[in-house]
């Protein structure tokens, strides 16, 4: 299994550094965001080191995906929260700061202040070539 000694999530993991844990299984740890958006805002990752999600095995994902909904079932109960976001940075270019893949549980209230995202208006063209450009790349084998 890959670690990384320079790695805050693997120091985690191999217990060398301290976090509020939520839930382990032989993969998977789940641990309290030191700097939470909202209440109960937790991290779920790969005992394994991988930089980013689209570094992970599918079979590593598959398994994550069912944990990460019991997981978001549990925090929305433990908080109160009505619904969550699900999120992850995927390289710095989108604000990943820590490369171990990791998601984000985020609990959400109602008026809770937080705006995630907001849109953008393409062009008709630009949709279409966009969406054209996308299919393209689709048919390869990743
Ligand atoms: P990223 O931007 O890489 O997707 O998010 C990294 C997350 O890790 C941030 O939300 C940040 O608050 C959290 N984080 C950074 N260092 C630590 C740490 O040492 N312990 C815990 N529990 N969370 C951390
Ligand atoms: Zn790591």
């Amino acid at each position: 299994m890959k670690l990384y000694m320079d790695c805050i999530f693997c120091k985690i993991i191999e217990g060398e550094l301290p976090s509020y844990k939520v839930y382990e299984d032989k993969r998977v740890l789940a641990f309290l965001d030191i700097n939470p958006v909202n209440k109960g805002h937790v991290l779920v990752v790969p005992k394994e080191h991988f930089n980013k999600f689209t570094d992970a095995p599918k079979d590593l994902l598959k398994d994550m995906i069912s944990v990460i909904q019991n997981i978001s079932l549990g925090v929305m109960d433990a908080v109160g929260a009505e619904g969550f976001n699900l999120g992850i940075n995927n390289g710095a270019v989108a604000g990943q700061i820590v490369h171990h893949l990791h998601f984000h549980i985020m609990p959400r209230f109602e008026n809770d202040g937080l705006n995630l995202w907001t849109g953008k208006t393409l062009t008709e063209e630009e949709m279409k070539r966009t969406a054209e450009n996308i299919r393209r790349s689709l048919a390869k084998d990743y």
